[in-house]
């Protein structure tokens, strides 16, 4: 039910993007190499929270290959976000940009920025949610006796957390931003720069236009 209703708020915001333009062309297919067989639309959108983003997707008729890419246009400082999970920011909002690498380490937990990375705006408990979610997925993947465990006991943490039942622990939620267009809107998010050293060791997962 949680689960739904959390999607169902990131669906409303993302239709709140509003469109500026829409270009189409015919293209030769990347992948079969179907002459002008695939469609090359781009979109610039205006998205609450992440200002002006380059929407770009090239589907194939013939092939039936579909690539999607957000490309942001606005680019600000990398920024690290760091805040303390307790029963008060559950409803805090988070707003992660296609860019950011997501982390809980107390948990063990990262998600990093792919190629199919979107961005989405949530709460505290949509992200963790979406933790809960890919550690299910995982567990049916990895079947061995020590996997099924840790991913039990993550579980099992993530439910706690959820039901404010998590009192004696500390976790924290960390968004790594090199774009700097993420955020976490509670006054308890401590926020700094990435370092140098940091940035390089983040995925980017985006094309970065100058
Ligand atoms: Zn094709």
């Amino acid at each position: 039910m949680k689960n739904e209703e959390n999607m169902k708020n990131e669906e409303n915001n993302r239709n709140n993007i509003i469109n500026i333009n829409e270009n189409t062309m015919k293209i030769d297919c990347p992948v079969c190499g179907g002459i002008k067989t695939a469609k090359s639309i781009t979109k610039t959108n205006n998205i609450p929270y992440f200002g002006e983003m380059l929407e770009s997707t090239v589907i194939c008729d013939k092939c039936g290959f579909k690539h999607n890419d957000e490309i942001v246009l606005e680019q600000k400082d990398p920024i690290r976000l760091e805040l303390v999970i307790n029963s008060s920011n559950l409803s805090s909002r988070v707003v992660k940009s296609p860019s950011a690498t997501v982390s809980i380490p107390e948990l063990g937990l990262k998600v990093e920025p792919g190629p199919k990375s979107k961005s989405y705006v949530s709460n505290v408990e949509g992200v963790l949610i979406r933790f809960n979610d890919a550690v299910k997925r995982a567990l049916t993947l990895f079947t061995d006796v020590e996997s099924q465990k840790n991913g039990n006991e993550i579980l099992n943490i993530i439910k706690n957390i959820l039901s404010n039942k998590n009192d004696e622990k500390i976790f924290t939620l960390v968004i790594e931003d090199p774009f700097g267009k993420s955020q976490i809107m509670d006054l308890k998010t401590k926020k700094r720069h990435l370092s140098d050293e940091e940035l390089k060791k983040l995925k980017t997962g985006i094309t970065i236009i100058e």
